[in-house]
Order: structure tokens, then C-alpha cells, then sequence
């Protein structure tokens, strides 16, 4: 299914954050509505699917709208929203993008994510956290090295797994090892790089898997489906194919046990760097014993 693409003049940029990014950061901004990764990997179990106030009917995956006036928005409305943080005795954070990717492919015509980069460079959040599934996102590595100079830049670059494939389901936005690229020529780049294990998958040799991260990245976030779907007991994603697919690799990951132990090993690699659900969104780690 490729996605229809429009194009839209939005209202508001700028969103109070609720949930569990209320912890994270105090606004998030979607430069698009709608994700034209919703066929790939992450879109099966993809939480967002399941907003219908986002997707207003339509199939996930099938819609692409292009908020090009969000960096103009951006300058009109940071000042308004972040006194709002500030009454709130809240850091103005802005979390960029929790229900689309700001590198989706299409980002190569509309540059709206770039243009909002550009007006933050005037108007600078304290904090930004780049979230992405793709190697796209080292696109704007030039942007971001004048704007680490202004705001506490972070990116995190999601990889769920080290397979590229799970039986049945679509391939990932972007292969497993490109995203790995992605992450070490961030961080060399001295950008700040988190790999979200979210939603965590089978992984064939965890060992390997994070000690790559290791070094790759800064820190690592585990996050499974149960509890990090929104929902206390993952009922969103038990509704949808990522589940039985899971399990067909692997029975066993479809617990928190699972998780549980993938953190473990991750602890060994990253020592002090494992962030676990909403805490590791808000970069609280995990206690070394
Ligand atoms: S990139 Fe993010 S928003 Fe887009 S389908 Fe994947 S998980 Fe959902």
C-alpha cells in the first residue's frame, strides 16, 4: 500500500505532552500527520494506529499529510508554550516525533522537519529529542551540530531487534545495520545517541546486539509492548500480527521475563546506561547492583 501525500496548513505545532512522555519532555510536535512507515516492521504494532482523532478513519500506513507551515507555527507559538512550561515549573523540552517520523522518505520534498530545525536554531528549546526509525535522520548533520551548541540535543534511533525480519511481517523502514551506522556516525559526531529497543523483539544473539549498541550509542531503552503500548497489559498490540509473529521465533518474548533478561545482558554492556519503559524515556537508568 504506498501512502496518499498531501499537504496541510495546521493550526497548532506545538503539543502539551500527556502519557508516558509527560515525563520526558513538556511538548512534542509532529511535522507530519500520519507516517508513511506505517507498512514496514514498525508499523504493525505501531501504537498509533489506534488514535482515531490521528488517522480519522483512515488505514494506518495509507495517509501522509505534510504540516508545512509547522516551522512557521514553531515561531509563532514557542514563546506562548514555553511560559506555559515555565508556570508549570517545566523545562521547555520539545519530544519530535511520537505519532510520525520526522525523516519519513517524503521529508526529502516537503522539508518540514528541516525548516522547524532551522526556526529552533532562533528560538531554541532547552531540550530536543530527535525520535526516528531511520538512518534518514543523519540527514541534518550539519543543523545539528549548530544546534547542539543551543539546545540539549538528543537523538534516539529506535532498533527493536537485531533481525531484520519477523515470518509474515513486513521488512523494517530501514535495515538494522544502517540504523547502527546511523547511531556511531551521530555519535562520533558527538550528538547524543539513544538506541530505543522499542518495542523489543526477538533477538538472535543479544550478546552481540548490545555490545554493538555499546558502541554505537550513549545508552540503551528496553521497552516491551506490554506496558509500553499505552496500555498496562499490551491488550493495543495483542490485537494486532506482531504478537503471533513474536512468538513464532520466540515464545518467551512475549513477557516481561523477556525483557527482564535482555536488560540484564544489556547492563553488562552498557554498564549504568539501561533504561527500562517510561523511566529510560526520561533518562533514569537502571542501578548497577
Ligand atoms: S516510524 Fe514510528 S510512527 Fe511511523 S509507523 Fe513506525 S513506529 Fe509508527
Amino acid at each position: 500500500m504506498t501512502a496518499h501525500v498531501t499537504t496541510t496548513r495546521a493550526r497548532n505545532i506545538l503539543t502539551r505532552t500527556s502519557g508516558y512522555l509527560k515525563g520526558v519532555a513538556s511538548h512534542s510536535l509532529q511535522p507530519y500527520r500520519g507516517c508513511s512507515f506505517g507498512n514496514a516492521l514498525c508499523g504493525v504494532g505501531c501504537y498509533v494506529q489506534h488514535n482515531a482523532f490521528l488517522t480519522r478513519g483512515q488505514a494506518w500506513g495509507s495517509f501522509l499529510e505534510a504540516r508545512v507551515n509547522a516551522a512557521e507555527l514553531y515561531t509563532a507559538q514557542q514563546a506562548k508554550e514555553r511560559a506555559w512550561a515555565y508556570r508549570k515549573g517545566l523545562a521547555f523540552n520539545v519530544f519530535m516525533s511520537s505519532s510520525t517520523d520526522p525523516f519519513v522518505p517524503h521529508e526529502q520534498r516537503f522539508r518540514v522537519t528541516e525548516r522547524v530545525l532551522q526556526a529552533m536554531l532562533e528560538n531554541p528549546p532547552e531540550a530536543l529529542i530527535l525520535q526516528t526509525h531511520t538512518h534518514l535522520v543523519t540527514r541534518y548533520l550539519p543543523l545539528y551540530r549548530v544546534l547542539r551548541a543551543r539546545t540539549a540535543l538528543r537523538v534516539h534511533i529506535s532498533i527493536e531487534s537485531d533481525r531484520d525480519r519477523l515470518p509474515g511481517l513486513p521488512a523494517p523502514a530501514s535495515p538494522v545495520r544502517r540504523r547502527l551506522e546511523a547511531a556511531k556516525r551521530l555519535k562520533e559526531a558527538g550528538i547524543p545517541v539513544l538506541i530505543t529497543v522499542s518495542p523489543l523483539l526477538p533477538i538472535a544473539d543479544p550478546e552481540r546486539f548490545f555490545a554493538e549498541i555499546a558502541a554505537s550509542a550513549d545508552a540503551v531503552i528496553l521497552d516491551h509492548f506490554i506496558g509500553g503500548d499505552g496500555t498496562r497489559d499490551g491488550a493495543r498490540t495483542l490485537r494486532t500480527r506482531l504478537p503471533a509473529a513474536m512468538a513464532e521465533v520466540s515464545a518467551e518474548s512475549t513477557s516481561l521475563t523477556y525483557r527482564d533478561r535482555m536488560a540484564g545482558i544489556a547492563c553488562r554492556h552498557l554498564p549504568g546506561r539501561v533504561g527500562v519503559g517510561g523511566a529510560g524515556f526520561a533518562g533514569r537508568f537502571l542501578k548497577m547492583p
